[in-house]
């Protein structure tokens, strides 16, 4: 499983080969990757067989949404950990949402993948995969309207990325370095991890960052983000601040709207202060419901006003679209599906 081992090392899968045929393995791989072995097909058949099988999981679900323009994928790893990737097409623009972890250990009340648990840390490599995964997709299948390649990548999946940090710094160097994706085309997005955050500012990489708010006083994020009582909110805004300073890249903060939970003028008002001071950018999605979640999703009305009223503050405010509805599309929700239907786990 070529893609478990770090692109530099691949000599050691093709013992005795000569370099030019590692050099072309890592250009399938990573530049033009390729979604069967057999496709690589500048490397002789005995070469394929040394490889073994390419991708470090199996395809267990492939669902299709939005006329085609949304594409969902629950891999499973050979020891039964779910992956879940999410693919969206734009006319100009394809978005990849990847996962960092097999669940997650953070359990924000109102998410999918929080209410499951933790399962494992996935490696860098099963990271990296997704991504080539997607970029194999688009290049030999493709999406109607959409780029043939991957343009943005989101770590908008299952898990909380700054939770795994190592692993997730090396995937993001592949990507990068081997692959070639711009670092600003990838955003990590937390739930507030400072250390993490503080970390990730001093990598060479300019990343984009976003930040999983939810809420704009401690004692309510405190109720729907557990880790807030560990991270408070005025600390994770110093550290946010900092990594603007370091970076330049323009923050943003996620913000999941609930029904009388975190959509009321009063929190408008206070998270128009802090988007203000940190100069981020702030994301409203409604709720997705999942079969745990007490909280409902606030009313189309209601973010609208929502967001007129960060508008008035000066705040910059964009509605997100909720791609892949039908099909589940948020975080961990894929995964409680096969279970629910006695898929083999
Ligand atoms: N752990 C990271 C990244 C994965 S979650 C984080 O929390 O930022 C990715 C995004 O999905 C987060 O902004 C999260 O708040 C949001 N999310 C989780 N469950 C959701 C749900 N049921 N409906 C809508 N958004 C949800
Ligand atoms: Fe983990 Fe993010 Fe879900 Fe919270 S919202 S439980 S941090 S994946």
């Amino acid at each position: 499983m070529p893609y478990l081992t770090a692109p530099e090392d691949l000599g050691e899968l093709l013992d005795g080969e000569p370099g030019y045929r590692i050099d072309q393995l890592r250009h399938w791989l990573y530049r033009t990757p390729v979604l069967s072995g057999e496709d690589m097909t500048n490397l002789p058949g005995a070469v394929r067989q040394k490889l073994g099988r390419i991708w470090p999981f199996d395809v267990e679900m492939e669902q299709s949404a939005d006329g085609g323009t949304t594409r969902k994928w629950l891999f499973r790893a050979p020891d039964g950990a779910a992956i879940e990737a999410v693919l969206m097409g734009y006319p100009r623009r394809a978005t990849l949402c990847i996962s960092s972890q097999a669940g997650c250990a953070l359990g924000c009340t109102f998410c999918a993948t929080g209410q499951f648990g933790f399962e494992r840390h996935l490696e860098a490599g099963e990271i990296m995969a997704q991504v080539a995964y997607a970029q194999a997709f688009l290049r030999q299948i493709g999406m109607p309207g959409t780029p043939d390649h991957v343009t943005n990548v989101v770590f908008m999946g299952m898990g909380e990325p700054l939770a795994n940090y190592d692993r997730v710094r090396e995937a993001i160097r592949r990507m990068v370095e081997v692959m070639g994706l711009s670092a600003r085309s990838i955003t990590v997005s937390t739930v507030g991890m400072i250390p993490g955050i503080r970390r990730l500012a001093e990598e060479p990489w300019p990343v984009s960052l976003a930040i999983s708010l939810h809420a704009a006083d401690d004692e309510l994020r405190s109720t729907l983000v557990p880790i807030n009582r560990r991270y408070p909110l005025q600390e994770l805004e110093a550290a946010a601040a900092d990594f603007f300073e370091k970076k330049r890249r323009r923050l943003s903060i996620e913000w999941t709207m609930m029904e009388n939970v975190n959509d009321t003028l009063d929190q408008a008002v206070k998270l128009a202060v802090i988007a203000r001071r940190l100069r981020a950018h702030v994301n409203l999605i409604a709720l997705n419901p999942t079969p745990l979640t007490r909280e409902r999703a606030s009313s189309r009305t209601a973010i609208e006003a929502f967001a007129r009223e960060l508008g008035q503050r000066g705040v910059n405010v964009t509605i997100r679209d909720t791609r892949g509805r039908d099909i589940d599309a948020a975080c961990g929700q894929l995964r409680l599906l096969a279970g629910k239907r006695g898929l083999t786990v």
